[in-house]
């Protein structure tokens, strides 16, 4: 059988694997390149869309899923496989994505014609995001699924986002069942609401994730942390403005303000309004709030109690923009928001109202890659640009640390460890920077006699 690593290799970005056995083609995701590595979509796949069998998509995230309605464009036809939430969560994702794309293109052609230059389509449309459902087969985690005599797979949990799975995948091939395992991406230990991850027996071969190999997350106080800003942000009067993510981080801020909080806090903070701000936001709580078979302990015992982990008396759900623009009178409130790194959607809105207000804070809960609009507001910059106009920074600015859904080194390492009958033949680590990958490799040395591989971008294995 043949493995071509065909993303997230010596990088984070466009996760995707191509695999060919038994006379089968198919591929363990298909995400979206993102930052520098942005140009790399536009490059033709190094395999015919039309020829391939089967994906399984380990979740839903962008760097995963986002050339999903480009292979639908140039011509797949075959089953997508995944968890049932996943297939929720991808749908409203790539719709999301999809609108992105066009709205790019439009504001590209706009300067591109101003310059006499030639115009460019959208990687994808909407018409090409809405066929995805089409060929969706929503599974559950832990049964043995069948593509036929030789291949099959099984789904576990990997604890980093609703419905997010790693793949075991098993090949017969010249009488004999090889197993690959793709960890897609491991989950942080006690991410609010889902459970964590699951462990695997035995592997031949392991492709795994090194997002953090190289770096170790600090201890929680989080949730601490976060109310405290947000009561003393509104004792002075100020609003408290949450960039956030609006698919998994999102839901983990409404559980920590809704859970975390002792019960003589709560009182008080029952009087804060608190407003979510993210079409994409409240359609992805919905699906949290159906898909509870991914809850963990402590979310099903809060059910058990009466009480929802991610919806409380006072939260505000904002539908329509207008509903949205009412928010710029409101003192004394908490504005959830996105997108999480600002760079676009109704948090630039609340930024552009709030910024400029010493009483305000701005609180980040993510990442913020370079160059972002947020990233710049976060290193501590006097003065920034929204919607073309220059304001000044004078909101207190925070960074709530600890909010990670990744596992760190630690929490890759123990994954491994916890491989009962170990890994036979190799690992290929992908997804990760080249020093986080260096990193995790000779950490891993330590503790398996596997061949350790970093793949290259499309380059090729016969295992
Ligand atoms: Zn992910």
């Amino acid at each position: 059988m043949k493995i071509k690593f065909c993303g997230a290799a010596k990088t984070v970005t466009g996760s995707c694997y191509y695999i060919e056995a038994c006379n089968r083609k198919f591929l363990i995701d298909c995400g979206m390149f993102q930052g520098s590595k942005e140009e790399l979509n536009r490059v033709e796949f190094p395999f015919n869309p039309k020829d391939l069998d089967f994906i399984i998509l380990t979740h839903a995230h962008i760097d995963h899923s986002g050339r999903i309605p480009l292979l639908i464009k140039k011509g797949f036809r075959g089953s997508i496989y995944c968890t049932s939430a996943t297939s929720e969560l991808v749908n409203i994702m790539l719709k999301d994505s999809a609108h992105i794309q066009e709205k790019e293109a439009l504001w590209e052609n706009k300067k591109r014609l101003r310059k006499g230059l030639e115009t460019v389509e959208p990687l994808y449309k909407m018409e090409d995001a809405e066929r995805v459902e089409e060929y969706i087969y929503p599974l559950s985690y832990g049964k043995i699924e069948r593509i036929d005599e030789n291949i099959s797979f099984i789904l576990k949990d990997a604890g980093h986002l609703l419905g997010s799975s790693i793949v075991l995948l098993k090949v017969r091939e010249n009488g004999r069942t090889k197993t690959i395992t793709f960890t897609g991406d491991l989950g942080n230990f006690n991410i609010p609401i889902i459970r964590d991850y699951e462990y695997i027996d035995e592997t031949d071969y392991l492709i795994i994730e090194s997002t953090y190999g190289n770096r170790e997350h600090e201890e929680g106080k989080e949730s601490k942390d976060l109310y405290n800003i947000i009561i003393d942000t509104i004792d002075r009067g100020g609003n408290v403005i949450i960039p956030s993510f609006a698919v998994g981080r999102t839901q983990e801020i409404l559980y920590l303000l809704n859970y975390y909080i002792d019960i003589e806090k709560r009182k008080k903070f029952k009087n804060v309004e608190i407003y979510l701000d993210s079409p994409l936001g409240v359609q992805a709580t919905e699906i949290f709030e159906k898909h509870k078979e991914c809850y963990d302990e402590e979310a099903l015992k809060l059910l058990n109690n009466d009480i929802d982990p991610i919806n409380f008396d006072n939260l505000n759900i904002i539908k329509t923009s207008d509903e949205s623009m009412a928010l710029n009178e409101k003192k004394g409130v908490v504005i959830i928001s996105s997108s999480g790194m600002c760079e676009a959607g109704r948090i630039k809105h609340h930024l552009k109202h709030n910024i400029w207000r010493e009483e305000a804070s701005i609180v980040f809960v993510g990442y913020q890659a370079e160059g972002t609009l947020g990233r710049k507001i976060l290193d501590g910059a006097k003065e920034v640009s929204i919607f073309g106009e220059k304001m000044v920074v004078k909101a207190k600015i925070h960074s709530i640390q600890g909010l990670s859904g990744h596992a760190d080194v630690n929490g890759i390492l123990n994954w491994v460890k916890n491989i009962k009958n170990g890994i036979k033949e190799c690992i290929f680590i992908t997804h990760g920077e080249i020093e986080a990958q260096e990193s995790l490799k000779y950490n891993l040395k330590s503790i398996s006699k596997a061949d350790i591989i970093i793949p290259d971008m499309y380059e090729e294995y016969n295992i």
